[in-house]
């Protein structure tokens, strides 16, 4: 069979890039994904990582992965580990090494020097307040504060007493000095430089003064030879500030940014604040559950990285905010999971059906297919019992014929297996059936019963002696409204109905299922081994069908 060759979707940005390299202004591509590690990468993160990393493959460039760690407060190495691991994961090589803003904090420091000596920088000692007000406002210019005209001498020498920690934190800090009065915010003496005397995860003490991201971003892509440096809509604005730190340095590279709508998904969240909330306050089980939008989440619940490449492909690339539907996700993960996951039996609301009239003691090894529509995914043994479980509403005293399952005096195929006729059933005290009894057709293994009679339903099962117990997770959205960030309270809006556990059977051949990797437990959903099961548990990825639609 011929590789087929998949026509990615061009964008704006691609039209760009296509453009400089026709009009010469760059031979190579370069792009770069800039985690700041306080907190694990989402699928938002996904979406910025497929960008880069994707020009980069088809382009024949480089990307890098650079941490953006300018917040040591907020920071963390397990985030570092974490988001290595991630983007691994979504199947990317970064060029070379990891890199670090922070690599260049020596370089930083030097450029913010040259600043100060050509009078673009100067160490204000307004509290914060005072300088909020000097602001201004959208509609009001700021006003210069009363440190903007120390000499550049003076300046030289408060900088290095910054740097050198002779300041408290809070008690001055390094701003540009540019234009109180534009009408773009950043551009009114924007702060480069603050006093933190706080220990960085790689730096460790040797720098009590932090560089701001607008100023470290720009000078930091440069540094790389990046061409084009891909961000979202929010920084716009900050454009201005970015080209203006570059021209006013002695570089002599011109890195341009472009801006691009963030992903916004329905019923879930993903600011990294909202995110913590959700982590340190235990709503959910940690930044990896199943139920969470981190790449990690998505990984244990099942997603695969193909599936999350394929929904950032869907989606595509625009200055167009909005709300992508949850759906789109799932769809992308049921189209993956329908052609490559094997199909195996389990129960989740068990009840017993007997066949009375199967020998007590025998066991049947039956060979059921791995995949109705692959025949090369193989077959496996399910052992057939005397006993066995089904879904207790999988069965009804009496029903109308568009119940297509067991009903008394009726019959039903038992998949992979015979056809059995329900002869009568026990309640318990609340009128709940516990056990059914049956009889099964010796003559319909592999074939329709010989007299014509017509068999509409199948149903699944699992042996109730060779069965395994398993605890079932039936994740669902993580909040029951499509935008929760918009609501006055997002966490009121958590959906309690999240994660529904279940203590059910599982056929023999799922005892040794592999982390992580999808099964379709037929007529249920998909599902995949959990990462962290102490008993066997499995996750349910998503359903067999969108049942919130409509
Ligand atoms: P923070 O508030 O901590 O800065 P952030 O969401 O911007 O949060 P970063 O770690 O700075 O997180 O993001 C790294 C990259 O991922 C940035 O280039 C950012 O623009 C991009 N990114 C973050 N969230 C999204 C999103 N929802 N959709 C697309 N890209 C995103
Ligand atoms: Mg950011």
């Amino acid at each position: 069979m011929s590789e087929e060759v998949v026509a990615r979707p061009s964008n704006f940005i691609r039209q760009i890039i296509d453009k400089d390299l026709q009009q010469g202004v760059h031979q190579g591509i370069q792009t770069r994904f800039p985690p700041e590690p306080n907190g694990f990468l989402h699928i938002g993160h996904a979406k910025s990582i497929c960008l880069n990393f994707g020009i980069a493959q088809d382009y024949q460039g480089k990307c890098n992965l650079r941490f953006d760690d300018t917040n040591p407060e907020k920071e963390d190495i397990d985030y570092v580990n974490a988001i290595m691991q991630d983007v691994s994961w979504l199947g990317f090589d970064w060029d070379g090494e990891v890199r670090y803003s922070s690599n260049y904090f020596e370089q930083l420091h030097d450029y913010a020097v040259e600043l100060i000596e050509q009078g673009l920088a100067y160490v204000d000692f307004s509290d914060q307040d005072t300088m909020r007000e000097m602001r201004g406002t959208l509609t009001k210019p700021g006003t210069n504060s009363p440190y903007r005209d120390t000499a550049i001498t003076k300046n030289i020498a408060l900088f290095a007493k910054m740097r050198a920690g002779e300041f408290a934190q809070g008690e001055c800090c390094l701003r540009a000095k540019i234009d109180m009065s534009s009408s773009f915010m950043c551009m009114r003496d924007p702060v480069l430089y603050r006093v933190r005397f706080a220990h960085h995860h790689q730096t460790g003490d040797a720098w009590c003064i932090y560089p701001m991201y607008d100023f470290t971003h720009c000078i930091s892509d440069a540094i790389e030879n990046i061409t084009h440096s891909l961000c979202t809509l929010e920084f716009q604005d900050n454009r201005r500030l970015y080209d203006w730190v570059i021209e006013h340095i002695s570089i002599d590279v011109t890195p341009r940014q472009y801006e691009f709508s963030r992903l916004n998904l329905e019923y879930t969240v993903l600011s990294k604040r909202m995110l913590i909330a959700l982590v340190t306050d235990k709503h959910v089980a940690g930044w990896d559950d199943p139920r969470m939008p981190t790449v990690a989440g998505l990984r244990r619940r099942g997603y695969t990285p193909a599936s999350i490449r394929e929904f950032c492909a869907r989606i595509g690339v625009t200055k167009m905010d909005n709300l992508v539907e949850m759906s789109m996700l799932e769809s992308c993960i049921r189209d993956d999971l329908n052609v490559n996951a094997p199909r195996a039996m389990a129960v989740l609301d068990p009840i017993k059906l007997v066949i009375e009239n199967y020998p007590e003691g025998q066991v049947e090894t039956l060979h059921a297919p791995n995949h109705p529509n692959d025949e090369s995914m193989g077959t496996r043994e399910v052992p057939f019992t005397r006993e066995i479980y089904i879904e207790a509403d999988d069965f009804k005293e009496t029903a109308n014929k568009k119940f297509k399952r067991l009903v008394l005096d009726k019959e039903v195929r038992l998949r992979n297996a015979y056809v059995v006729k329900a002869t009568r059933f026990e309640q318990d005290a609340q009128g709940n059936v516990t056990t059914v009894y049956c009889t099964y057709d010796p003559d319909t293994l592999g074939n329709d019963p010989a007299d014509g009679r017509k068999v509409k339903g199948v149903i699944h099962w699992v042996s109730a002696e060779q069965g395994v117990p398993a605890e079932i997770r039936l994740y669902d959205r993580l909040f029951s409204v499509p935008n929760p960030a918009g609501e006055e309270d997002y966490l009121a809006s958590i959906n309690p109905d999240s994660c529904v556990i279940k203590h059910g059977f599982v056929e023999p051949s799922l005892a040794h299922s592999q982390v992580g990797s999808g099964i379709q437990f037929e007529r249920t959903g998909y599902f995949c081994r959990d990462s962290d099961d102490q008993t066997l548990t499995f996750n349910r990825t998503v359903g067999l069908r969108d049942t919130w639609a409509g």
